[in-house]
């Protein structure tokens, strides 16, 4: 069965009362944000409308439903470009946490494989997790999702794909689900993103379902754990239906595993095997080298960064500063529970504002906001998100500075990451649809989304 399209039609709504408004990396305005039927239209009375045809002295007429701004800044929702929703249900695992990553990777798969991956697990996790995305501001999140049910059938792995659309789509929230793998066999990985594909987002341009809710990718976990066939046969399903692709590359363990078995680094084996494009995402990219940076940016290829899982994991940090002057257009990530406990983009903007001088030049805050937003949009080939200008999808955010954390903060925009840690948005909306209001989802109680991660892992 398909995905229910959009029920009924959004809203009209007057974003009102915002000290500041960031429209993109470059553009910051004052006055109200206007959305209709999911999309901005524009700031009030600057014309983008052009009708008051009941004489009020605003473009607008008929029932508009105000969202309340004041004291607050308002941005383009947040692009969580690299997330695993499953790690959700397995967060400070004991075991897990200053180890090394093969110590890591048996100690989680000990744990799926004591849960038993399914559809009724991604139910739970993916929700919560999806969640904690929208109350911190994530209003697009992509999940790559790379461990499967053991001896399953095609259904029974599409099941786990459908179990995390729908939690998405209960919430509101935008997916864009990356059929993984990890160690997969080609024929496998290839068969079930196929039966994906089909069963998710089915006719769809580039795999976007026509209202833009749900998206499906594809991505081999990398070079460490995927073959060659797994990645070219991942890659024919991307290419038969114009998706994007999506891997992790260089972390030092990735880079120490391909000169181990390839003699060779990761970046030459994705160059061979087809997967340095403009329609490639890479995440983490730790060790990476200058000459590195310069073939990933010539090759059009965008990058993840994921500092809240990285540091953590003792992989290191990006160059980021050195990818965007190479030209290579970098999103933001937390990556999974597993890593990164918390699920707050904002929170690893911030990280990744205080990392960035240790490896080259800092990075501005408006940059990094940049990246949380337009840069994940760039690397998921969407447009339309990841900024506000009229025309673009309704996703935004209204964060509040009006506390004692913002007192004394001359910069409202760079105060957004500087100050107040852990900041949580007032409201939150998607494609024009108010789902977290006063801190608060509207389309889910909070607690028993909890419950049901606690009844199905016992945490
Ligand atoms: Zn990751």
């Amino acid at each position: 069965m398909a995905q229910t399209q959009t029920p009924t039609p959004a809203p009209t709504l007057r974003i009102s009362g915002a000290v500041r408004t960031v429209v993109d990396e470059d553009t910051e305005r004052d006055g109200d944000l206007l959305v209709r039927d999911g999309f901005v239209v524009g700031a009030d009375g600057d014309g983008t409308d052009g009708e008051d045809r009941d004489g009020d002295g605003t473009d607008w007429d008929g029932t508009v439903e105000t969202l309340d701004a004041t004291d607050a800044v308002v941005t383009p929702g947040l692009i969580n470009a690299h997330h695993h929703l499953l790690q959700s249900a397995f967060r400070t695992l004991p075991g897990t946490r200053g180890v090394p990553m093969a110590t890591w990777l048996p100690t989680m798969a000990a744990a799926y494989a004591d849960a038993g991956i399914d559809a009724s697990l991604l139910a739970a996790s993916a929700a919560a997790g999806v969640a904690e995305g929208l109350l911190n501001g994530v209003t697009t999140v992509a999940d790559h999702h790379l461990n499967w049910p053991l001896e399953a059938s095609v259904d029974d792995l599409t099941a786990v794909a459908r179990a995390t659309a729908d939690a998405a789509a209960r919430l509101g929230g935008r997916l864009v689900f990356v059929r993984g793998s990890a160690r997969d066999a080609a024929t496998d990985a290839a068969e079930s993103a196929e039966a994906i594909v089909r069963a998710l987002v089915p006719g769809a341009v580039g795999g976007v379902r026509a209202d833009g809710m749900l998206q499906v990718a594809v991505g081999p976990a990398g070079v460490h754990s995927d073959s060659r066939e797994t990645f070219e046969a991942l890659g024919e399903i991307a290419a038969r239906h114009g998706l994007r692709r999506r891997t992790q590359a260089n972390e030092q363990v990735d880079t120490a595993i391909a000169l181990e078995r390839y003699g060779r680094r990761p970046i030459d084996l994705l160059d061979e095997w087809g997967w340095l494009g403009p329609d490639v995402t890479v995440a983490h990219l730790c060790d990476v080298t200058p000459d590195e940076i310069a073939r990933l940016a010539a090759a059009g290829v965008t990058a993840t960064h994921a500092p809240g899982c990285d540091l953590p994991m003792g992989w290191g940090i990006s160059p980021v500063a050195a990818l965007r002057e190479a030209g290579a257009p970098v999103g933001l990530g937390t990556s999974g529970g597993g890593s990164n406990d918390a699920g707050h983009l904002l929170a690893d903007a911030r990280l990744a504002m205080q990392v960035a001088p240790l490896v080259g030049p800092p990075l501005s805050a408006r940059a990094v906001l940049g990246m949380a937003t337009a840069g994940g949009a760039r690397g998921l080939g969407r447009p339309e998100l990841g900024h506000l200008r009229p025309g673009a999808a309704a996703d935004l955010c209204v964060w509040d500075i009006g506390g004692v954390a913002d007192a004394g903060v001359a910069d409202p925009v760079a105060g957004l990451l500087w100050a107040s840690p852990g900041r949580r948005p007032r409201h939150v909306v998607v494609a024009g649809r108010v789902v977290v209001r006063d801190y608060a989802l509207v389309n889910a109680d909070e607690r028993e989304l909890v419950a049901a991660v606690r009844a199905r892992v016992g945490r």
